[in-house]
């Protein structure tokens, strides 16, 4: 059988950064004060399991944190008044945000405060969404597809721009954007913030479904970008099986077939994908 695993599978520099520092703080002079994060610091359960066992607690809440408790923010941010708030506290932040999330947060502001309605194309109930709409002064809407911004558009809009979710499809995007140009506004800011190891990682995912039967696309069900990559492998019209660890692939649609396909979201550890490719090779 013939396996392509792809090159981008695994961990961005995002996630590789943000678990960085908190590793960094557990071999630190804090390794004996408690670590925690607000929120999971990644979207991956086996990662977060590892961390759970070396003593880093996962809270929900920001009520919940205390004066000088040492608190990571994750990778994908937090809304900016909860920030603002846990400082006004004396809550210690390590922040972890990854640099591409920061980016659109201060690209946003900058057009926010201009007086323009944000259109943000995302996932409502994300994270990392509900920290970037934080950032929108002037209003925001989120759409998730060109049937929801037609919709959107039967109101009547005032200035607007128009951003992205760090981990979006960019071929989405860019229709997205010609679609506003069409019927809003031919020069409406569009900004930049889909995060290349994204792209790549779906454009990848994409040629390499042209050359096998099915694909498995490895990584946590809460990752946007891991079901993001699924859907990509979806629309090329191949089976694709999204699984979290190597015991959930379904091996008796997988054998027998002569080619497939392996890749993996930025939140997945190497390990992982590892014990994946190895069970495929050898069932
Ligand atoms: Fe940052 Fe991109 Fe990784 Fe998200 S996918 S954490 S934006 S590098």
């Amino acid at each position: 059988m013939n396996i392509i695993l792809a090159q981008t599978a695994g961990f961005c520099m995002g996630v590789d950064m943000a678990l960085r520092k908190l590793d960094s703080l557990l071999h630190g002079p804090d390794q004996k004060s408690e670590v925690c994060t607000l929120g999971p610091i990644i979207h991956n359960p086996q990662v977060l399991q590892e961390y759970a066992a070396r003593g880093v607690a996962q809270i929900n809440d920001p009520q919940a944190l205390n004066t000088g408790q040492t608190v990571v923010v994750r990778a994908h941010g937090i809304p900016r008044n909860i920030e603002a708030a846990l400082q006004a506290r004396g809550v210690r932040l390590i922040d972890a945000t990854c640099p591409k999330v920061k980016k659109a947060q201060v690209l946003i502001a900058k057009q926010a405060a201009q007086g323009r309605l944000l259109i943000l194309l995302g996932e409502a109930d994300h994270p990392e969404v509900r920290g970037l709409l934080s950032y929108a002064a002037s209003g925001a809407c989120v759409v998730d597809s060109e049937e929801g911004l037609e919709e959107l558009l039967q109101d009547r809009l005032g200035p607007c721009f128009l951003a992205a979710q760090t981990t979006q499809d960019q071929e989405l995007y860019v229709r997205m954007a010609d679609l506003l140009r069409r019927r809003l506004d031919p020069d409406i800011p569009v900004l930049d913030t889909i995060c290349a190891a994204t792209m790549n990682r779906q454009e990848e995912a994409r040629v390499i479904a042209e050359q096998v039967q099915a694909m498995v696309v490895v990584g946590g069900r809460e990752s946007g970008n891991t079901r993001r990559l699924v859907q990509v492998v979806e629309q090329a019209g191949i089976p694709c099986h999204h699984v979290e660890i190597a015991d959930e692939l379904p091996l008796d649609q997988l054998r027998g077939l002569n080619s497939i396909g392996i890749t993996a979201g930025a939140s997945t550890p190497k390990n992982v994908i590892q014990a994946v490719v190895q069970r495929v090779e050898t069932m």
